[in-house]
């Protein structure tokens, strides 16, 4: 049975941690808040660690789930530290949605010890966790890839090795900006037509089977904008980092990219408005406020 560690149960490394417990793997985790751990631990039979060592000793595989990048690379050192335990042979599988220099950074320390590392962020949002079926987008080597192939066929459906090690958080960030210029855009658009006199649910319905649809006028506009629900399963300061990666790395580039450097732009403006709690789709009420009417 496959020995595996999860550090970071959050939002969604939670659901993910749940499809790694017995009896398809010898599962430890640790998380920040202790508390989080154990009614994990109680609820699933995983055992739970005291610190980031503690849960990787003895593992084949440890996987991490924090906001960023150097959240992650602050847990490999010190006493309690993942180094300090980590075997020979094993592997890192970090699915934080990160920036690659730092993924780059991280996989060449655990190298000089023999241990792989990926980076291997995830799409599919809370729900696609829990049914196990999430993309999860590689980099990193592909024979490290195979060796950990079933922790990541657990909680993911389609894993798409996409390149060298920080390929996958590159990959990641596009989307996610991608995502975000589709939210702004959406809330942009619908303002205005509610002040033209055209309501959002007839909007959506005209949008939806036409070329301007997405995800967010396919689902996140009608389930969670115009119900005026907002559930919170996304942190908008977690999409915030994403398109500011994303916009880094069309700098790295040196790509000409004014939208992915407005977007991110707007989206810091969200983020230092509404605050870290707030969900993702919460933007819309910024363009909403900004244009006057609401979305609905
Ligand atoms: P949450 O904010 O819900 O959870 C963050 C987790 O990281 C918690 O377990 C938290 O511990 C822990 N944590 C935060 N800071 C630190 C730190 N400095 N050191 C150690 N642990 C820390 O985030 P999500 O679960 O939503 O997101 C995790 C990652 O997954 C992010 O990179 C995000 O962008 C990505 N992601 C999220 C999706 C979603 O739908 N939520 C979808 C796809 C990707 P504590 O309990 O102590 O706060």
């Amino acid at each position: 049975m496959p020995r595996v560690a999860f550090l970071g149960l959050g939002a969604i490394g939670t659901p993910m941690a749940k499809h790694l417990a017995r009896p398809a793997f010898d599962l430890a985790v640790w998380n920040r808040t202790p508390s989080k751990a154990e009614a994990f631990a109680a609820a699933t039979g995983a055992r739970q660690a005291a610190t980031p060592a503690e849960a990787a000793r003895d593992r084949d595989v440890v996987v991490t789930c924090l906001p960023v990048s150097r959240d992650v690379e602050a847990l490999l050192d010190g006493p309690d530290g993942l180094l300090a335990t980590m075997p020979a042979g094993s592997v890192l599988v970090d699915c934080t949605s990160g920036d690659a220099a730092t993924s780059r950074r991280m996989a060449a320390r655990l190298a000089e010890r023999g241990i792989g590392f990926l980076d291997a962020p995830v799409s599919g949002g809370v729900v696609g966790a829990e049914q196990g079926a999430l993309t999860v987008m590689i980099g990193g080597d592909e024979a490290t890839l195979e060796r950990v192939r079933p922790v990541l066929e657990s909680f993911g459906k389609k894993i798409v090795h996409c390149g060298g090690v920080g390929a996958g958080d590159a990959l990641k960030a596009v989307n996610n900006a991608l995502l975000a210029m589709h939210i702004w855009g959406t809330a942009e658009g619908l303002v205005a037509l509610e002040k033209a006199g055209v309501k959002a649910e007839v909007a959506l319905d005209v949008i939806n089977t036409s070329s301007g649809r997405s995800n967010a006028s396919m689902n996140l506009f009608p389930d969670r904008v115009v119900t005026r629900a907002f559930p919170r399963t996304f942190r908008l300061a977690l999409l915030d980092k994403d398109v500011g990666i994303a916009a880094e790395l069309a700098r790295e580039q040196k790509i000409v990219a004014p939208l992915l450097q407005l977007t991110s732009e707007l989206f810091r403006l969200a983020h230092s408005e509404l605050g870290e709690e707030a969900d993702h789709v919460e933007a819309v009420q910024v363009v909403e406020r900004l244009g006057g009417a609401m979305v609905g």
